[in-house]
């Protein structure tokens, strides 16, 4: 598609500007959609216009301007105008711009906001067109994102010209797919994005570039989804040892976990690669269900790797699955930034003498070969870049995948994010688990809270005490780490206590967990580097100091650290703010302990906005849909995915490579692979 140079009035300063928004083509900017209209549709007469309303209007000029300097940097601009109703003065503050552009008797419109101040009517700041070359007054008129350097009245110009340019858009929704699903044509569509006509042509533009953009992604990911799924390999003839795995556990499994082991069971047997995500919230007990997988691919003669996005998570890992396979002939390796001997480890694991590899992101290195790998696992894939889990999957000969996460999402957005994985979801708890006893308190608590911490201590337990930030910040009177740290120490001098920080090597932090985990720590300070999965049963006390400051996906998180044994747990958030929508945060940490219905709350209460910004669902960003409130539409954008794949309404064969790809060039591929 042509450059934005090729527009009238882009010279290189703005296409610098532009070119900053991402904006190259002219097709880029055609799609720099309004964030919002103005509606200047609305004409009255001077006599009926009213304080506050923003209206036309259509008027003589009865005085020019004349400027008022009332001090430095504030200058006054003001003329009066006139119809046949009435007059009003008009007025722009600053805006030398205005001098000299009037003369007495012209005809002026004017579009602005009322002031109403006794008996004089004002017009403040308002635009204004000459009648002969009426273009943004009496129309709905955009509002685009973007204002620095470049005026709204810019860019509509420069929109204007794009649409001219562009001509006739090529359609590369299938007509019978926009049929069926209501969706107005592609040039109609740009045209009333930009410059509607009126609010239903508006919807109508609207709801095609949502659903576009949502098919477009939708595509490529099942188009993915379908391409995994090409990929062959030797299925496990034998399962049915799952079973005998099973019998050896000292619990029952959940139902949830016997369907998810049935899942990733009836995924082996068959000749193409497994590519299933293992949804579960914290402590529904993932790691026995990967444990099974893996026994079932030693059983079957292949290897096993497992990642995690820590070392002391991969040393978790590492003991657990020792305890695991204790009564097996299973050699585990476990490889990590602090393995000993590497050179060795790497031949013993492209031997075969190890069965199962555990580690950290050291098992997707260039020097680690595999002996015919069957079975990958990525632990807290939400923890990984992009390019580290798929450097999993190409390790080995289409070894099938399973990824774990305890990000719980909510269920109508799964689609978007892991369109192109199986997903298996662990929606129980394990039986008898008591929920951690959550309270959300003040700051006048805060002492309480810790003479009960110290007490529970006293009693051989735990607690972790968490802060959002490490130092002190000049600004804002936030708990710090350190602080809390230092004074712990000295209020409680007979209890041993340890900071952990994000800013610390990992090698520290580890040495800080595994001193935690060995008791030799009673209380940790920490920032939310402990977020991620590890396992301290021991541990029955959290405290969240500024609770208000996190979310309530790392609230959840948190607390999940927490619960993890016989013993009662509790959560103490200590909130420094007493807003309303705090309140209604917290009041959702104390009622429940579903992942999945906290963060659904979180999406209500927090807006679209705050909850895509950060980026803790790992969402796509999206241009024009909104994956909160345009739910409908997102459904329709699946059905219709499911019509392309099955082929179940009439498109041709041009169609269906026109809309290919376009899905392709749309979407980066990490997106995809996200
Ligand atoms: P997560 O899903 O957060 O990774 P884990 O796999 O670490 O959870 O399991 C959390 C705890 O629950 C572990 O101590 C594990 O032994 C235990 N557990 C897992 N499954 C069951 C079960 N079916 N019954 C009882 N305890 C279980
Ligand atoms: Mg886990």
């Amino acid at each position: 598609m042509e450059s934005i140079k090729t527009l009238n009035g882009v010279g290189p300063q703005r296409a610098k500007i532009l070119e900053k928004k991402g904006i190259k083509t002219v097709e880029e900017l055609l799609y720099y959609f309004p964030r919002g209209y103005e509606d200047r549709t609305n004409f009255c007469d001077i006599r009926d216009a009213k304080d506050g309303e923003y209206v036309c209007i259509s008027a003589t000029v009865y005085s020019p301007v004349r400027e008022t300097r009332i001090r430095k940097n504030f200058t006054i601009y003001q003329m009066t105008v006139f119809d046949d109703s009435g007059q009003i003065r008009v007025l722009w503050y600053n805006n030398r711009f205005v001098k000299g552009v009037f003369k007495t008797g012209d005809n002026v419109l004017f579009y602005g906001k009322i002031a109403v101040k006794g008996h004089q009517k004002e017009l403040e700041n308002p635009v204004y067109e000459m009648p002969q070359k009426q273009h943004f007054i009496g129309k709905i008129v955009p509002i685009y994102p973007l204002s620095a350097n470049l005026t709204q009245k810019t860019l509509a110009t420069l929109m204007e010209e794009a649409i001219k340019k562009a001509g006739n858009l090529e359609e590369y929704i299938p007509t019978a797919i926009r049929q069926k699903y209501g969706i107005c044509e592609i040039n109609f569509a740009m045209q009333n994005i930009h410059f509607p006509d009126n609010f239903l042509n508006y919807e109508s533009a609207r709801k095609r570039f949502v659903f576009e953009e949502l098919l477009l992604l939708r595509l490529a990911l099942a188009n993915r989804r379908n391409a995994n799924q090409k990929a062959t390999r030797t299925p496990f003839s034998d399962t049915e040892c799952a079973k005998e795995f099973i019998k050896t556990l000292p619990y029952t499994l959940t139902n949830a976990q016997k369907r998810a082991i049935e899942e990733i069971c009836a995924d082996f047997k068959k000749d193409t690669a497994m590519n299933r995500l293992l949804e579960g919230d914290v402590g529904s007990g993932k790691t026995v269900v990967a444990a099974v997988g893996i026994f079932v691919a030693y059983k079957n003669g292949f290897q096993s790797v497992i990642m995690a996005p820590t070392e002391i998570l991969a040393f978790q890992h590492f003991e657990s699955f020792s305890q695991f396979f204790k009564g097996t002939d299973i050699k585990i390796a476990l490889l990590t930034r602090s393995t000993k001997n590497k050179t060795k480890m790497y031949e013993d694991i492209k031997n075969g003498e190890y069965d199962v590899i555990i580690g950290t992101n050291a098992v997707i290195s260039n020097k680690v070969e595999y002996k015919n790998l069957g079975f990958a696992v990525t632990d807290e894939q939400h923890r990984f870049g992009v390019s580290q889990r798929a450097n999993l999957a190409e390790k080995g000969e289409n070894p099938n995948i399973l990824i774990m996460t305890a990000t719980p999402i909510p269920r109508t957005l799964s689609l978007i994010l892991y369109g192109d994985l199986d997903i298996s979801v662990l929606d129980e708890l394990p039986k008898g688990r008591k929920p951690v006893l959550t309270y959300a308190v003040g700051k006048d608590m805060r002492k309480r809270a810790y003479a009960f911490v110290y007490k529970n201590v006293k009693l051989g337990m735990q607690a972790y005490v968490v802060c959002p930030l490490i130092e002190e910040s000049e600004k804002q009177d936030l708990k710090n780490a350190k602080d809390i740290f230092v004074g712990l120490k000295t209020a409680f001098s007979d209890i041993s206590v340890g900071l952990m920080h994000g800013k610390m090597k990992a090698e520290e932090k580890d040495a800080v967990m595994r001193d935690f985990l060995d008791r030799k720590i009673d209380v940790l300070v920490s920032t939310t580097v402990i977020e991620v999965g590890v396992n301290v049963p021991n541990s029955n006390i959290m405290i969240i100091e500024n609770a208000e400051r996190f979310g309530l996906a790392t609230l959840h998180q948190l607390r999940g650290r927490v619960g993890r044994s016989d013993t009662q747990a509790y959560c103490i958030m200590i909130s420094g703010e007493e807003s309303e929508l705090s309140k209604k945060r917290m009041k959702t940490m104390c009622e429940s302990s579903d992942g999945f219905y906290i963060s659904e709350q979180d999406l209500k209460l927090r807006g679209p906005g705050d909850f895509f910004g950060t980026r803790q669902h790992g969402l796509p960003e999206m241009k024009i849909a909104n994956l909160v409130s345009d739910t409908d539409i997102l459904k329709l954008a699946d059905l219709a995915t499911e019509d392309i794949m099955q082929n179940s309404v009439e498109i041709s064969p041009t169609e269906k490579k026109k809309l290919f790809e376009k899905a392709y060039n749309a979407i980066p591929e990490s997106v995809i692979l996200n």
